[in-house]
């Protein structure tokens, strides 16, 4: 949906069926990203992962329309009248599902009343799991040497118990077969197979939740196929391939030796930044969860800081000290509102942290100098060695402002400090992100770049035991912050995403979480 790709809001909305894809957030197409970007209404399903919610904007609403252990929540005819209801009400509606939205997704039923009314509809294709989780695992579901092509089947039984499947077709094909939904089936699957005479030796592979950091994979036969799933305890969703392919998994394993792998990451985050160090812990294999924790709210009509504005415009400022991106961006906006950029031009500027610094280049400024270390009390003895006597110093920040930045400048002779309050930081998590599952696994590590950002992720998840978050932080003060709060701390002793996702590496090697198949 492109921005002037309206809808007749007046009469019937519009249904988009969406492939959310495999698992890894980052395998939805671009067209799924766009239509979710301006979704109003979102009906997803238990496949979805939590972190394609960060794709919704704020104000849609989120219906959850999957199944949990085994209940279905929604009978698909409610489903099906919910996404007629929600487009009659003139909204757009994303129906949201795992993999690709017609294989083996029921997408096609849940047209059928859409059409009935006459209802605009869009099919958006998704990455289909029967693919990608073989690939994720290095199984290339067709390849010359080993077959004619590929079956994908589903190992869900009929009403009366059997499978639907024609083994004697299938054994004799000479493709790679593809089991969908078939963890509870598997016996029926390798019996009905044997008896096709398909040898016992034949390679076969389950990838159990492929794509994301879950993932496992288990190599074996045909003939051993229940006792690997048993022994292994494997559970759905998994998708089983038989056929020569499946031992390729060994040869051609790429993911499982990502450094991250077997790794989720929540990486909280004020709303408007996209996140650099997401998409670091991605390439390294991580599974990420971005979650946005922290609302930025500007001061309304800020007069302290539309004067002195006015006094830098004036040359009044010697040195302006910027302290976050969302700093950067505030205080940028307000001066662009009464003045241009060169206000500061008779001023230095101090940066705390490459995050400002970026922010502030791309606004076409150098900082002139950035502390050793990325915290208050650094910044503040750094910057104090910079000052004469008389200075003075602009520090337009976030109302709860570090004060050992102020002390630390306040020991240089009659210095003057205006350090004046530009936004508030308000704290509250998604709906979507259920906190107390998701944070506390064990395979789970919550990332902290700033004090600010414990603070914001303990105030949008008071009632968290937070005993159980194990964090990674960069530099102690925040640090400092989740030790209070009882959190399992590792400390990343450089400021860089880099040495964050390094440290974020040992923390996971420490609890043995990393490595094939873990
Ligand atoms: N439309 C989906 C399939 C829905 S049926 C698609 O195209 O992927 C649900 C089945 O999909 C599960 O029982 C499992 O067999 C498979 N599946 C879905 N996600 C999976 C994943 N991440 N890894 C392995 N199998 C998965």
């Amino acid at each position: 949906m492109s921005n002037n790709e309206t809808v007749n809001t007046e009469k019937k909305g519009k249904v988009w069926l969406v492939g959310a894809g495999p698992g890894d957030v980052s395998l939805i197409t671009l067209r799924g990203r766009d239509v979710l970007a301006q979704a109003e209404v979102v009906v997803y399903d238990a496949l979805v992962r939590g972190g394609m919610m960060s794709l919704v904007p704020d104000d849609a609403e989120l219906i959850y329309a999957g199944k949990r252990s085994g209940n279905h929540t929604m009978k698909q005819d409610a489903i099906n009248s919910l996404l007629l209801e929600k487009a009659l009400e003139g909204k757009r509606v994303v129906r949201l599902k795992g993999g690709d939205p017609f294989l083996f997704g029921r997408g096609g039923e849940e047209l059928e009343l859409l059409v009935e009314n006459g209802i605009e509809f869009e099919i958006v294709p998704g990455v289909t799991s029967a693919f990608a989780a073989p690939a994720y695992a290095g199984i290339p579901v067709t390849h010359r040497d080993f077959c004619r092509g590929v079956s994908v089947m589903t190992g869900h039984r009929r009403s009366n118990g059997s499978l639907d499947i024609d083994f004697g077709a299938l054994a004799a094909s000479g493709n790679t077969l593809v089991f969908l939904m078939g963890m509870s089936t598997l016996d029926l699957i390798r019996d009905g197979l044997l008896g096709a005479g398909m040898p016992g030796d034949t390679p076969a592979a389950i990838v159990e939740s492929g794509t994301t950091a879950s993932q496992r994979v288990l190599t074996t036969d045909l003939a051993h196929l229940c006792e690997t799933a048993e022994e292994n305890g494997a559970k759905a969703p998994a998708v089983t391939v038989i056929g020569g392919v499946a031992g390729l998994a060994d040869v051609y394993c790429w993911r499982g030796s990502l450094p991250l792998n077997g790794v989720r990451a929540i990486v909280t985050r004020p709303k408007e930044l996209s996140s650099g160090l997401a998409s670091m812990l991605r390439r390294d294999g991580a599974e990420v969860i971005e979650v946005p924790v922290i609302d930025i709210e500007p001061v309304r009509g800020n007069e302290a800081l539309k004067d002195a504005i006015e006094l830098l415009a004036d040359g009044g400022y010697q040195w302006v000290v910027l302290t976050s991106p969302s700093g950067v961006r505030v205080f940028m906006d307000e001066l662009m509102k009464t003045s241009d950029l060169r206000a500061l031009a008779g001023s230095r500027i101090a940066a705390l942290g490459k995050g400002t610094e970026a922010e502030l280049a791309k606004r076409g400024i150098h900082a002139d100098m950035l502390p050793t270390m990325y915290d208050g009390r650094t910044l503040g003895a750094e910057l104090a060695k910079l000052l004469v006597p008389g200075d003075r110093v602009l520090i337009p920040r976030a109302a709860i402002g570090n004060k050992a930045l102020n002390r630390e400048l306040s020991k240089v002779n009659d210095v003057i400090i205006d350090d004046i309050p530009t936004y508030d930081t308000v704290c509250r998590g998604p709906s979507w992100f259920n906190a107390e599952k998701e944070v506390c696994e064990d395979d789970t590590f919550a990332m902290f770049t700033s004090a600010s950002g414990v603070r914001g992720f303990a105030d949008a998840y008071p009632d968290l035991d937070f005993s159980k978050v194990k964090a990674v932080c960069i530099g102690n003060m925040t640090a400092a912050e989740a030790e209070k709060r009882g959190m399992k701390v590792w400390i990343s002793e450089e400021a860089t995403l880099a040495a964050l996702a390094d440290r974020l590496k040992q923390a996971a090697d420490e609890l043995g979480l990393t490595g094939i198949n873990k």
